[in-house]
């Protein structure tokens, strides 16, 4: 018997769901998408969403939605997943990070400060940022948008680890302090879909341009169109853009898993309270929670102390894994990546994003994981750590 370190929560309305679309009439460019799209946009309180079927597809989008291209730049944390910083390459924009904040392992305010004034006089500041919700709790968005405002910085959240999570009374998503919000809905995120990701935004252009782009770049809309239709069956190309389309078989399930986010979210909270009290004793930090957020509690990732333990991260995630709990790490920092390396990024660029990746353990959280099964974990932490 293994514990993942994350799994999807599949119940039975979320069967009936995907099965009432496979005998419905739409597999895919269906009512199912609209319905998804609306429930995420409420759920956050925004105008717009967006569905894609993937979270990097979305991010991609975003950043060509905000005419991120070549001789840009686009910022964002190494403490991430690839994806955060591949879609500036995907643009033919130069990626560039900015390290942690050691308390709360989000983009540090105050290093993006002084990069971005650095920046400014040599002509090199970034035109997107990514800030990413590490574990689901919120960036300093507040801080984030205080001192990218005066450089006309656009904002796009990484929100994949973050739906469900509120920052200063507002739900992720509502951007508040950004352009655009991404989430994911792959299975080890909050809600799933299989594969699946959304952007949600206030703004109506980047929402309509965002549904072109998703479609090939394609138009039914005869304002938009270059001259008259033909006829009924007359669609035209505007822009290239891509098949980034979520099928309706995703959208259902995302519905249905929509409606049990408050719920998931609340019990990964009562699955992190019992953590934070069982291994308080232990040599090692427990995450950080800020007063003015709420985290989805996407990852409940521990920072051990290692000198004290006189044991290895690699030590202790080897006698879980041999225990049949599967940790993991989130995240090697993305600039250490062999693919970021050749662009001449070194050990050493990001010392708190490194010094937390060296430090770092993400132990099972999920809403089906038992008390037993949390209480084993406990337990083998205890024994190798005492
Ligand atoms: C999961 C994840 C993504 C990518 O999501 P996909 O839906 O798998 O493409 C991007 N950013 C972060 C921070 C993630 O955790």
């Amino acid at each position: 018997m293994t514990i993942p370190y994350a799994r999807q929560s599949i119940a039975g309305e979320d069967i009936d769901a995907v099965v009432e679309i496979l005998k419905s009439d739409w597999l895919t460019q269906g009512p199912a998408i609209d319905r998804f799209e609306k429930a995420l946009a409420e759920y956050c309180g925004v105008p717009y969403g967006v569905v894609f079927c993937n979270a990097t597809a979305a991010l991609h989008l975003a950043c060509l939605t905000l005419g991120l291209g070549p001789g840009d730049r686009l910022w964002t944390t190494p403490n991430t997943f690839v994806a955060s910083a591949n879609c500036g390459l995907y643009c033919g924009a130069e990626v560039d990070f900015v390290d942690i904040d050691p308390g709360t392992y989000n983009l540090s305010p105050a290093a993006l400060e002084q990069k971005l004034e650095k920046a400014s006089r040599e002509g090199k500041l970034p035109k997107v940022l990514v800030p990413v919700h590490h574990s689901g709790q919120s960036c300093d968005m507040a801080g984030i948008r205080a001192v990218t405002e005066k450089y006309g910085v656009r904002i796009v959240e990484d929100a994949s680890h973050a739906l469900g999570a509120r920052y200063q009374g507002a739900m992720v998503g509502s951007c508040r302090n950004s352009e655009m919000t991404v989430f994911s809905f792959h299975p080890v995120k909050i809600v799933t879909t299989g594969e699946g990701g959304a952007i949600l935004t206030k703004n109506q252009d980047l929402y309509e341009r965002l549904k072109l782009l998703r479609t090939h770049g394609i138009t039914r809309n005869s304002a938009l169109m270059s001259h008259e239709p033909d006829g009924g069956w007359y669609y035209e190309q505007i822009d290239l853009g891509f098949n980034y389309r979520m099928t309706d078989i995703q959208a259902a399930l995302g519905t249905s898993q929509l409606k049990k986010a408050n719920e998931f979210v609340i019990r990964r909270q009562q699955i992190a309270g019992r953590y934070d009290q069982a291994l308080a004793q232990l040599p090692l930090s427990v995450p950080f929670q800020s007063p003015d957020s709420l985290s989805a509690r996407h990852l409940y990732v521990i920072r051990l102390h290692q000198e004290k333990a006189r044991q290895t991260r690699r030590h202790v995630f080897d006698s879980l894994r041999s225990a049949g709990i599967h940790a993991n790490v989130h995240y090697y920092p993305v600039h250490l990546q062999p693919y970021y390396r050749k662009m001449g990024f070194k050990e050493g660029d990001f010392p708190q994003a490194e010094k937390f990746y060296s430090e770092a353990l993400s132990l099972p959280m999920y809403y089906g994981l038992s008390e037993a099964d949390q209480e084993t974990v406990i337990g083998k932490l205890h024994e190798i750590l005492t």
